[in-house]
């Protein structure tokens, strides 16, 4: 049978706690679809090493001597989640029908990714992997969450509620992907510009086994903020709009004031000036620093740097050199 040719994609950064079990769950799962003729035996699961300071790439690559079906490639310094899952993606997309992404920490349900690939194999170029429950994360992580998906979906942007990184791109979905050359990649935000027939598939997320969470509230925060701002221009408007209300209420005020000073009692404090100097003060900081923003990251695309940069590719490897630096 002519079965489909996947690569899984494991993006890890310093997760040597939990790589073993990560080896062996995958491997297991990836050897029992093969077994069952769902995917080609020419499968692999590739880890990428987005700049781990401790042992990752030593673990990876030892594994890809010891088994096979293991792939490793190894990035020159830390790139972040979306970079280091878009440097898997490239390089998987040539030698796969399709490719499915998962974190390390394996919070998600692998055993979903067969449904993946039945629905691959109905026709679905890209199939989102969707948390049914967060029982697993704090309330606060739930919260900032939820709020984001709201905000983001009041802001115009199609996001897909509850849904992560963990997803299956047929070939030319990974394809078309490589055609968006911006440098804020925010995978989620893009994938379903793409526009291919799409589906979910639903799952319980697990808490972590081990190592810890490399997204604390201070990352968490600057990641929302990115999504936001790459994708939308109303944070602006509304610093628009704020600017102009506040105006015309300063507008106001003023007549008022002048009112009373040329009608009434002209005892008027220091309060009032001082507080419309700061709030005025701090709108046109707020508007400054936002517009900032937008300017920097016009700055950092005119750049167009490379997003990651492969130090090993075990795919290619050159002969004779060591690479378990
Ligand atoms: N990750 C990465 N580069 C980074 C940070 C994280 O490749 O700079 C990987 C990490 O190893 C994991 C995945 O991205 O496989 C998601 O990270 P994490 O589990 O810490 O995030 P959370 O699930 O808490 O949102
Ligand atoms: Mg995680």
């Amino acid at each position: 049978m002519n079965s489909t040719n996947v690569t899984i994609v494991v993006p890890c950064y310093n997760e040597e706690e939990i790589l073993h079990k990560t080896f062996s769950d995958l491997s297991n799962l990836l050897t029992s679809m093969i077994d069952d003729g769902l995917v080609s035996p020419k499968s692999k699961i590739l880890f990428v090493d987005d700049g781990s300071k401790d042992q990752t790439w030593k673990l990876i690559y030892k594994e890809t001597l010891k088994n096979g079906m293991i792939k490793g490639i190894k990035l020159s310094r830390n790139v972040g989640h979306q970079n280091a899952l878009l440097a898997g993606i490239h390089i998987a997309t040539e030698s796969s029908d399709a490719i499915i992404t998962i974190d390390a920490d394996l919070q998600d349900d692998i055993y979903v990714m067969r449904e993946f690939i039945e629905n691959y194999q109905l026709g679905y170029d890209v199939i989102y992997g969707v948390r049914e429950k967060r029982d697993s994360d704090t309330f606060f992580k739930r919260f900032t969450a939820e709020s984001f998906y709201k905000l983001m979906n009041k802001m115009g942007v199609e996001l897909i509620y509850n849904h992560a990184d963990y997803r299956l791109l047929s070939k030319r979905a990974a394809e078309y992907l490589q055609g968006f050359e911006e440098v804020n990649m925010f995978l989620r935000g893009i994938i379903p510009l793409l526009g291919f027939q799409s589906t979910k598939v639903f799952y319980e997320r697990k808490e972590r086994t081990a190592g810890e969470s490399k997204y604390p509230l201070r990352k968490m925060l600057s990641f929302a903020f990115n999504g936001i701002t790459s994708f939308s221009v109303t944070p602006i408007r509304l610093v628009l709009v704020g600017g102009l209300v506040s105006f015309f209420i300063s507008l106001f005020f003023a007549l008022y004031f002048l009112g009373l000073k040329f009608f009434g009692n002209t005892e008027l404090g220091w309060t009032s000036l001082i507080t419309s100097i700061w709030l005025i003060g701090g709108l046109q900081l707020i508007a400054i620093g936002l517009i900032g923003e937008y300017i920097g990251k016009i700055y950092k695309e005119s750049k167009r740097r490379p997003k990651y940069i492969v130090d090993i590719d075990m795919f290619k490897l050159p002969i004779g050199r060591n690479f378990a630096l």
